[in-house]
C-alpha cells in the first residue's frame, strides 16, 4: 500500500509554518481539499498489467474521475510499481508548460537524454509567451548585463537574486541560446529584446521544436490536482483532463513544479511542505478619475518623474518614485512609469486598496527654479496666452502656479484599472525559506531540502517578479535553467547527492 509520507519536520515546526500560511492559503487548501480527495489506497489486481500504459509514467488509469475520489471504489485500476520501477527511476513530471516549464525540460533532458521527461499543461503550451509583448514577446533585456544591476529591477527578489542566480544563466545566456538555436534577436533603444520577426511564434516554435526533437513528452489539456509522496519514496502526480472524465495518476522521481501564478501550483507547493506568500497583483495601471486629465486622453510624455506615495506609509521607499515615458488614457494613468511604480508598490497599494497619491513631475531635467525663470522671462517678452489673457498681464503668483503644475502635479489614484491588464502576480514561495538551498559543487542546484531519498521537487513558483522590459522572462528562463540543471544533474550522476547544503542569501 502506498501512502502520502509524513512530514518530518515536527510539531513546532509546522506550527510556525501553519502560522506563516495567510488565510488566502487557509481557504485555498480548504477548497483544494474539497476538490482533491485522498490518495487512493494502491492494490495490485490482476488487471493493473492491462492497464498499464506504454509510458512508463503511467501508474494507474481510469476512465472515471469517480474511481479516484473514494479509496475504497470498487472500479480502482492499480498498478504493479515493480516492472516500471526501472523507467520511473529515470522520470520527471514537469507540472506547467510555460517558459520556465519548457526550458527546464529542455535543459533536463540535454543534460540526461534518458531520463524520461513528461509535461504536463492544462491548457496551451507557451500560452503567455504567444501573447506577450503586444504578440512580438519582449524575451529579455539587454541593458542589464551584470547580475547585479539585473536583480534591481526585481520587486520581489531585488535581494536574494544579487548572487548567484543570474550568474548561471542571464541575459546574454538567455539571447546566445535562442540564437544558437536559430532564432535571431533585436535590442531595441530602451534594452528590450524582441525576436527580429517581431513574432512571438518565432520563440514559442523555436521552444517546441526543441522539446520535441529531444524526446520531451508535452502533453496539453491535462491538469495536474495534486501530489504526493509514497512510502517507498516515489512521487505521485494526479492528472486530470477537464474536458472528459479522466483520471491518471503518475509517478516519477523528480517533480518541478512550474505552474506560473496558478492556484493550483501554490496548492501543491504547499502540499509539499512549502509556506506562500499570497498572490498579489503587479504591473497595472492607475485609476485616476480628474478632469483635468480628460483632454490629455492618448498623449504621451516620453519622459516624466513619477512618486507615488500611500497615507498609511510615512517614508517612501526610493523605488516608489521612477523616471520613465507615461501616457495618459481615458480612464487614468498608464506606461512604463506607471506600471514600475505599480510593481514596487504592489504589496503595499493591495493593503492600501488601491489609494494612493501620484506626484508628477512633467519636466524633470529643469530645475523648478529655473523653470519660474523661463516662464518669467517669456511673460517679459509680451507671450500671448489662451487668446484671452495677455502672458504679461498674469500675476507673478499665478505664475508659480503653472510651475508647480508642471513640477509637482498631484493626481489621487482611486483604484487599480479595470481591466485586467496586470501581467504578473507578486508572491509564491518565498525565497528565503530555509528549505532551498544551493549546492555550491553543483554550482546551479537549487533543491528542497525535503528531499525524499533519491527524488527531487524543484519549485519554479517563487516569491519573484520583475517589472516591464523583459524581466520575467528572464526569471523565467532563469529559472527553469537552474531547475533543469539541478535536476539533469542529478540524474546524469544518478547517484545521491550529499553535498553539505548552503543557504542561498543574495551574497
Ligand atoms: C499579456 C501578457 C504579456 C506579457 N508580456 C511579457 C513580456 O513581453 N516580457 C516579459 O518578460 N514578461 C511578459 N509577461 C509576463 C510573463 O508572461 C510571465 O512572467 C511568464 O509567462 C512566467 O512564466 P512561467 O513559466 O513561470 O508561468 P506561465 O507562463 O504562467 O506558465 C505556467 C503554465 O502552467 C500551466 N498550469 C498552471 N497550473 C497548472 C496545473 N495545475 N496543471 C498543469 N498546468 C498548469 C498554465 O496553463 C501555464 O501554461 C507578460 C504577461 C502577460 C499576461
Amino acid at each position: 500500500m502506498a501512502k502520502p509520507k509524513e512530514d518530518q519536520r515536527g510539531p513546532k515546526k509546522d506550527e510556525a509554518q501553519k502560522q506563516k500560511l495567510t488565510p488566502w492559503l487557509a481557504q485555498l487548501e480548504e477548497s483544494q481539499q474539497a476538490k482533491m480527495p485522498q490518495w487512493p489506497s494502491l492494490q495490485l489486481p490482476a488487471a493493473a498489467a492491462a492497464a498499464r500504459r506504454a509510458t512508463p509514467f503511467a501508474l494507474c488509469r481510469s476512465s472515471s474521475s469517480s474511481v479516484s475520489a473514494s479509496p475504497s471504489n470498487q472500479d480502482l485500476v492499480a498498478c504493479s510499481w515493480q516492472k516500471e520501477d526501472e523507467a520511473e527511476a529515470q522520470s520527471l513530471v514537469v507540472v506547467g508548460g510555460g517558459a520556465a516549464g519548457v526550458y527546464a525540460s529542455i535543459r533536463a533532458k540535454s543534460l540526461a537524454p534518458h531520463l524520461n521527461v513528461l509535461v504536463f499543461d492544462k491548457g496551451r503550451f507557451l500560452s503567455k509567451v504567444k501573447i506577450s509583448g503586444g504578440g512580438r514577446c519582449n524575451v529579455t533585456n539587454g541593458h542589464h548585463l551584470e547580475p547585479l544591476g539585473m536583480a534591481r529591477n526585481y520587486p520581489r527578489g531585488h535581494k536574494e537574486l544579487r548572487g548567484s542566480f543570474f550568474k548561471n544563466h542571464g541575459p546574454q545566456d538567455t539571447m546566445r541560446w535562442f540564437s544558437d538555436h536559430g532564432v535571431e534577436l533585436k535590442t531595441e533603444d530602451d534594452g528590450r529584446v524582441f525576436p527580429v520577426t517581431d513574432n512571438s511564434a518565432s520563440i514559442v516554435d523555436c521552444l517546441l521544436n526543441e522539446a520535441r526533437r529531444l524526446g520531451v513528452s508535452l502533453q496539453a489539456g491535462k491538469a495536474v490536482t495534486g501530489a504526493s509522496v509514497t512510502e517507498n519514496g516515489k512521487f505521485v502526480v494526479k492528472v486530470e483532463k477537464r474536458t472528459v472524465d479522466f483520471v491518471d495518476h503518475v509517478n516519477a522521481k523528480y517533480v518541478l513544479v512550474a505552474t506560473g501564478s496558478s492556484q493550483q501550483g501554490y496548492s501543491i507547493a504547499a502540499q509539499f511542505g512549502h509556506s506562500i506568500i499570497a498572490p498579489v497583483p503587479s504591473l497595472f495601471t492607475f485609476k485616476i478619475t480628474d478632469k483635468r486629465l480628460a483632454d490629455l486622453s492618448g498623449v504621451t510624455f516620453p519622459i516624466v518623474k513619477a512618486k507615488l506615495k500611500l497615507d498609511g506609509i510615512k517614508r517612501s521607499a526610493p523605488e516608489l518614485t521612477q523616471i520613465g515615458p507615461m501616457l495618459v488614457t481615458h480612464w487614468g494613468l498608464s506606461g512604463p512609469v506607471v506600471l514600475r511604480l505599480s510593481a514596487w508598490g504592489a504589496r503595499e497599494l493591495h493593503q492600501y486598496n488601491y489609494q494612493a497619491k501620484l506626484t508628477v513631475d512633467f519636466i524633470p531635467d529643469i530645475h523648478i527654479e529655473d523653470v519660474k525663470r523661463i516662464l518669467f522671462l517669456h511673460k517679459d517678452h509680451h507671450a500671448s496666452l489662451d487668446g484671452d489673457m495677455h502672458w504679461a498681464s498674469i500675476p507673478n503668483n499665478n505664475l508659480n502656479t503653472v510651475a508647480l503644475r508642471l513640477k509637482q502635479w498631484m493626481f489621487e489614484v482611486v483604484a487599480k484599472g479595470q481591466f485586467k491588464d496586470e501581467f504578473v502576480t507578486a508572491g509564491g514561495v518565498p525565497l528565503s525559506e530555509e528549505r532551498y538551498t544551493f549546492v555550491p559543487e553543483l554550482a546551479t542546484l537549487w533543491i528542497s531540502k525535503r528531499t525524499i531519498d533519491l527524488s527531487m521537487t524543484v519549485v519554479q513558483v517563487l516569491n519573484v517578479d520583475g517589472v516591464t522590459g523583459g524581466f520575467n522572462f528572464q526569471n523565467a528562463w532563469t529559472g527553469g535553467y537552474i531547475a533543469g540543471t539541478s535536476i539533469g544533474t542529478l540524474a546524469s550522476s544518478n547517484m545521491r547527492q550529499q553535498q553539505p547544503y548552503l543557504q542561498l542569501d543574495g551574497s
